[in-house]
């Protein structure tokens, strides 16, 4: 008997859903009363769920994904094609799209020179990480091993990078951790920890102290987003990269920054870190490589690493001794290289400052309008909007009213996101990063779905 569910018949996929899928990131419980959402179409800044409403996506995909939008057939076709010449083989072996996308991507970061292929940002992160502490058993007699990372930030859903987590609630159930992972300070001005006038080099300086606390011989790495995604758009102060760089030059710290959300024209350059003049050892990258078309993430790292790896030739134990079945897809590197076209093609990353532009510009208008709304944050295509329920205090606003503006934007067809339950007390924040393909149109329509929900949530 052939149980496929018939795709056109959508109550009997909506039923299917509900019976046997287990989504992610939410609580199913709403599900024993409500439809879950059903995602049947996209094109190029909009999709269509299962009842044909039409939805303006301000968010890519939810999770800041889909950078080129939707419905892109020269993507489909290319992976098409490679797929039925060659679809897999280990990356043991190379593949002519793996080859090519490596030096693409290479061509985009200077001083960076080797690519690691993966499935997920985590799996990214955990390639890095794996690196970092076979690093410290090669030349620090496995002492220089511990990973900072800072509050706010996360790195994945795994034990070990969630273990490198800033977001407290996140991790409530899952522990034990991972041993050797230390958290360093955030640094969101408009939260300061100090009262300084140079702010960007005192949330530095922070990061100092943990190493200096902890002891420098005993520290491998530091983990940063460059600009903190869904901990709640945080973008860096003046002075704060530049003052990082020289820490980790000053106790041969290695700099790892998680572009899982920046990279790839989220942020009007090809990666968030460019934004900063900062000089990486290792980057990860993900959610924009392929611009969810398909799985594949990166770790990128340079020469001076890669030659670690390879430095003594008669020890067994002197190379990486990790695989990821899956980098070897061919699927993932051949999207990625149409992805990265199309961003060149069509000029995005010039849209995206132009349209970063006007996106904040009209967040700045609402905050002028709003009294909730505390504080705007952005970079690129890429923006948070923090809503407090004083702007003296800074008392954020209660979780169920940022919730209330995040359903009245969907109710109008503009799907926007907010930060999660992850940071209690700090669930406040607003999050906006459309496709990189936005027109101003798209950016008006998104603020003014905005502002019609602040007025309805606010006022009653
Ligand atoms: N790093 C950052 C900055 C992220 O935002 C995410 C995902 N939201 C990850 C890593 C993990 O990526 P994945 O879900 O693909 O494992």
């Amino acid at each position: 008997m052939n149980t496929l569910v018939n795709p056109n018949d959508l109550s009997a996929i909506i039923e299917a859903d509900r019976a046997h899928l287990w989504h992610h990131l939410i609580p199913h419980k709403p599900f024993e009363t409500n439809d879950p959402r059903i995602i049947v179409e996209g094109k190029g800044m909009r999709v269509w769920d299962a009842t044909g409403k039409e939805h303006l996506d301000a968010v890519s995909g939810g999770v800041w994904t889909v950078n080129v939008g939707y419905g892109r057939e020269r993507i489909a076709d290319a992976v098409r094609d490679q797929l039925v010449k060659m679809n897999y083989f280990a990356n043991s072996a190379g593949s002519i799209p793996g080859a090519q996308f490596a030096e693409m991507l290479i061509d985009k970061m200077p001083g960076m020179s080797r690519v690691y292929y993966t499935n997920s940002g985590s799996e990214a992160n955990e390639k890095a990480f794996k690196m970092v502490r076979q690093i410290a058993h090669k030349r620090h007699g496995g002492r220089k091993h511990k990973i900072l990372y800072r509050e706010r930030d996360y790195h994945g859903s795994t034990i070990a990078t969630m273990s490198a987590g800033g977001q407290i609630e996140r991790n409530a159930q899952y522990g034990p951790f991972t041993p050797g992972f230390v958290e360093v300070p955030h640094c969101l001005e408009y939260r300061a920890q100090w009262d300084v006038e140079a702010y960007g080099e005192r949330a530095a300086d922070a990061i100092e102290e943990v190493i200096l606390r902890e002891g420098a011989d005993t520290v491998g790495a530091l983990c940063l987003e460059p600009v903190t995604a869904g901990g709640g758009v945080i973008t860096p102060p003046e002075g704060y990269w530049e003052r990082v760089q020289e820490i980790c030059r000053k106790y041969e710290i290695l700099l790892h920054i998680d572009e899982v959300v920046c990279g790839v024209g989220r942020t009007g350059t090809w990666f968030g870190y460019q934004n900063y003049g900062i000089k990486p050892d290792f980057v990860t990258m993900a959610k924009g490589v392929a611009s969810g078309y398909a799985a594949i993430s990166c770790m990128v790292t340079t020469e001076e690493v890669f030659e670690l790896f390879k430095s003594a030739p008669e020890d067994p134990m002197d190379y990486f001794r990790d695989i990821s079945t899956f980098g070897g897809c061919t699927a993932g590197p051949t999207a990625a290289i149409e992805n990265m076209k199309i961003i060149e093609d069509e000029k995005l990353l010039q849209n995206t400052l132009a349209m970063g532009e006007r996106l904040m510009g009209n967040l700045e208008a609402l905050k002028e309008k709003h009294a909730v709304v505390g504080d705007v944050r952005g970079k690129g295509l890429f923006a948070g909007a923090e809503l407090v329920a004083d702007r003296k205090t800074k008392e954020p606003a209660p979780e169920k009213m940022v919730q209330a503006v995040v359903a009245d934007c969907m109710a109008q067809g503009v799907i926007i996101g907010a930060t999660n339950r992850s940071l209690p007390g700090l669930n406040n924040t607003l999050c906006l990063s459309p496709a990189l393909i936005a027109t101003k149109d798209d950016i008006d329509a998104i603020t003014d779905a905005i502002d019609g929900a602040l007025t309805r949530v606010f006022t009653h």
